[in-house]
């Protein structure tokens, strides 16, 4: 039996079992050269044995060009040669772009970046090795009868999701059309956003959600990864900070004067991930707040319950100062304005920190009491935590610790678009 091949750019669902009649070349033997091609892409070499077979789908060459011996390799079927100089170049499908744009990201971010240096780095974005249940696709499936059974699934699936559509995926009913919007904006099928909203918002197993799509579970885990990507590469400016003049309007009409100024409520998002192989990682996210291994983030919003900052995700020991201090939240905060923090939160001696910008700081309870704010419905850590795969009860597995930055923009951006329906603090 041949083995199956998978594509190694992150993003990219070419696989010899799928996509047949590609081409799949082999990563170079050759260290530097292998080197070369994991940083075309994107990857961290460090992550995947260099002893493990890889392949690169034909995709990201021009591969008449590209390869050395392609005459040959087209008459004969001998081994696909690349020119010595040539790595994977082509991410034609911004869908790739994105993928390697936000691997990129995460590897930039050191501090939790080599989560994965112990774990089992090929199974990472691809196909299980064992799986047999991708074979629903066997070869002697004729193409158009595999297209016609495909998308009876996916529109039955969308139908499905669109019935329950809060419950699935967050997104009240009146917006049905938020996720049409984004099928323009973004270029992806309806039934990709809704698989991306649904994972997110319910964390049921790939493998439950894949029977829905008739397709195997590391198929879906592997359309999940590439669509979180690209939506949340969309919906990230959704999480913006209004300008004053609008929020000082929107404050005097709804808020009164006691909420005079305040532009930014802060709190930190934590989120419970599988425990890391390595030690130093191990004691990296270790939250003591939480009592297990954690990825961090400090998240800003505005007394109406706009989420206006999130940042990148931190290793669950940092201290909440060292967050706020490293995430660009300094930056972009502006001048001489109030900024208040949760009392439970540690957020020691951010007072001068924030002094830098003018700023100043009250700690919640003594702020709402003085103002008689009752703090009515949730925090805003509480909203986000209810789209399950980042709730309390959750825990992120290597494999999607990643895309963890955009699995919460992601939901932070769909609690923006919905806020008139929860506002988070009344007089
Ligand atoms: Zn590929």
């Amino acid at each position: 039996m041949v083995a199956r091949k998978w594509c190694f750019v992150p993003g990219c669902t070419n696989t010899s079992v799928r996509t047949p009649k590609k081409i799949f070349i082999s990563l170079p033997k050759q260290i530097s050269r292998r080197n070369a091609w994991f940083a075309a892409v994107k990857r961290d070499f460090k992550k995947v044995s260099s002893t493990s077979t890889l392949y690169c789908c034909e995709d990201h060459f021009n591969i008449e060009q590209d390869m050395e011996n392609y005459l040959e390799y087209k008459l004969s079927k001998v081994k696909a040669r690349m020119k010595d100089d040539v790595v994977p170049h082509i991410f034609a499908c911004e869908l790739d772009g994105v993928a390697a744009k936000a691997s990129g990201h995460m590897a930039r971010k050191g501090e939790f970046s080599e989560l994965l240096c112990n774990q089992d780095a090929d199974s990472e974005w691809q196909p299980n090795n064992d799986s047999s249940s991708e074979d629903i696709f066997s070869p002697s499936v004729a193409p158009e009868n595999q297209k016609d059974k495909e998308s009876k699934f996916q529109s039955a699936f969308v139908r499905k999701i669109e019935k329950s559509l809060r419950f699935c995926t967050g997104i009240p009913k009146e917006q049905m059309d938020f996720i049409a919007n984004l099928v323009t904006k973004t270029s992806l099928e309806t039934y990709l956003i809704c698989l991306t909203f649904y994972k997110i918002k319910t964390n049921y197993a790939f493998e439950r959600i894949a029977i829905d799509l008739g397709i195997s579970g590391s198929h879906a885990t592997a359309l999940f990864v590439r669509s979180t990507l690209v939506l949340s590469e969309f919906m990230k400016q959704l999480v913006y900070w209004p300008s004053s003049k609008s929020m000082r309007k929107l404050l005097l009409e709804g808020f009164g004067t006691s909420f005079h100024n305040v532009q930014s409520i802060i709190d930190c998002l934590e989120i419970k991930i599988q425990k890391p192989s390595a030690a130093v990682h191990q004691s990296s996210t270790w939250s003591e707040y939480k009592q297990c291994n954690t990825i961090k983030y400090l998240i800003s919003y505005t007394p109406d319950g706009f989420i206006n900052f999130l940042s990148s995700g931190y290793g669950g020991s940092a201290s909440d100062v060292a967050v706020l201090q490293d995430c660009g939240y300094l930056r972009v905060l502006p001048e001489n304005c109030t900024v208040t923090v949760m009392i439970d939160r540690d957020f020691k001696q951010i007072e001068n920190l924030l002094y830098t910008k003018k700023c100043t700081l009250v700690r919640f309870p003594s702020f709402a009491n003085n103002s008689r704010i009752i703090y009515s419905t949730k925090r805003i850590v509480d909203r986000i935590q209810e789209f399950k795969i980042l709730g309390p009860l959750s825990t992120i597995p290597s494999a999607l610790i990643q895309i963890l930055d955009n699995i919460v923009m992601i939901s932070c951006a769909v609690i923006n678009s919905q806020r008139r329906q929860n506002v988070s603090i009344v007089l």
